[in-house]
């Protein structure tokens, strides 16, 4: 097991610059997910962890290591790709004993271990087929049994899901977790879906125009976004403008005369008297209400656009003071259907309310 430092990491393609200026640290056997929309540098990261790129600039430490002038097969890690990369004239079992011989191991001990990863991955009749009698998700596991059957001191993973079907997806994802945690490997995960991270990680690093803008817990991302760009890639969010009216001298709460109306928001945001900013909320967060229920206070008002029905919640969209406000509703057999046109109040606890300055 080995810790991973990432340091003012720069890269640049001609006039392309891909990294600028990334720190990222992954603990022993930690797993942490590079989250952010196509183009902005996920996978260019996880090659200069790799050692298939050398940084423009930067310094890449595998424990107190120096590596960034490394090969991959000297960094020992495990590589994992979307498109399974197994060779298609070798069996199963030569695909997975591969990396073993390569290394000069006893015949005794590759196929011990061969069978023990394959055991794991559930994936121990399929040794003597062929790549092209596997289906998507076999082969991926087999592609995951490849890279970490040679104990890598870090697994890197590549969108190693996007190849599968939806079903499939979400169990190859949940063998890798747990084969992971079993195997207490230090891993690198790069997807541009965010359930996959939130479900995965034990920490997501937030990506955008090769910058990390957050690492945080899946829990910490979602609720406790930093930024504007983190808020709206990671879930769903409504966002609204306004300025600090008060900051209430007794309990520090903050009255926000915003675009939807006034919205209070608990003490744990900081911002000044007079300050513009933006507030972030869930949609789960925002309850919708038929009638002014204890009394009108932070109630704002609004009318129904439209309404879906998703069988476990139902989304209301409500505009609110000409902008459109997003609330879901859980268990709505519960609460009843909502109509378009209908007239409804929203309310907003003032701890579900990020304050996000621009
Ligand atoms: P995706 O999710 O689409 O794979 P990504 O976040 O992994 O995106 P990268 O592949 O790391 O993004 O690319 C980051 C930027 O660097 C993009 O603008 C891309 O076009 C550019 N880039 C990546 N590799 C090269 C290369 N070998 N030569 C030139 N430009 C490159």
């Amino acid at each position: 097991m080995v810790s991973v430092k990432v340091e003012d990491v720069w890269m640049t393609f001609g006039k392309v610059e891909a990294l600028r200026g990334v720190n990222l640290e992954v603990a022993e056997g930690e797993l942490v997910t590079l989250l952010g929309p196509s183009g902005c540098g996920k996978t260019t990261l996880l090659r200069v962890i790799s050692g298939l790129y050398r940084p423009t600039r930067g310094r890449v430490y595998f424990d107190s290591e120096d590596v960034t002038e490394k090969n991959p097969w000297e960094r020992n890690v495990g590589l994992v790709f979307q498109d399974y990369a197994l060779w298609p004239h070798l069996k199963v079992y030569d695909n997975i004993a591969y990396g073993l011989r390569l290394r000069k191991i006893p015949k005794d001990e590759i196929d011990e271990r061969v069978h023990r990863v394959a055991s794991l991955l559930g994936i121990e009749d399929l040794l003597d087929r062929y790549p092209h009698q596997l289906s998507g998700g076999q082969q991926q596991r087999v592609a995951l049994a490849r890279a970490v059957v040679i104990n890598p001191s870090v697994l890197l993973l590549d969108e190693p899901l996007s190849n599968l079907d939806a079903k499939i997806r979400i169990n190859v994802r949940t063998e890798i977790r747990k084969l992971q945690k079993e195997l207490k490997i230090t891993s690198i995960y790069v997807t541009h879906d965010q359930e996959e991270a939130l479900v995965i990680s034990d920490r997501i690093a937030v990506m955008n125009k090769g910058f990390i803008e957050q690492v945080g817990s899946p829990l910490d991302i979602y609720y406790r976004p930093r930024t504007l760009f983190v808020a709206d890639f990671v879930g769903q969010v409504n966002i609204v403008k306004g300025k600090v009216a008060e900051v209430a001298p007794d309990t520090g709460e903050l009255v926000v005369e915003s675009e939807i109306g006034e919205l209070h928001v608990s003490a744990d945001e900081k911002a000044s008297k007079g300050e513009e900013v933006y507030l972030a909320f869930r949609p789960e967060n925002v309850e919708i209400l038929r009638a002014p229920r204890g009394g009108s206070a932070g109630l704002l008002e609004g009318r129904v656009d439209s309404v879906q029905f998703l069988g476990s919640l139902l989304r209301v969209d409500v505009e609110v003071g000409g902008k459109r406000i997003r609330a879901e509703i859980h268990n709505p057999a519960r609460a009843g259907l909502f109509s378009p046109g209908e007239k409804v109040y929203l309310r907003v606890d003032p701890g579900n309310i990020r304050v996000l300055k621009g």
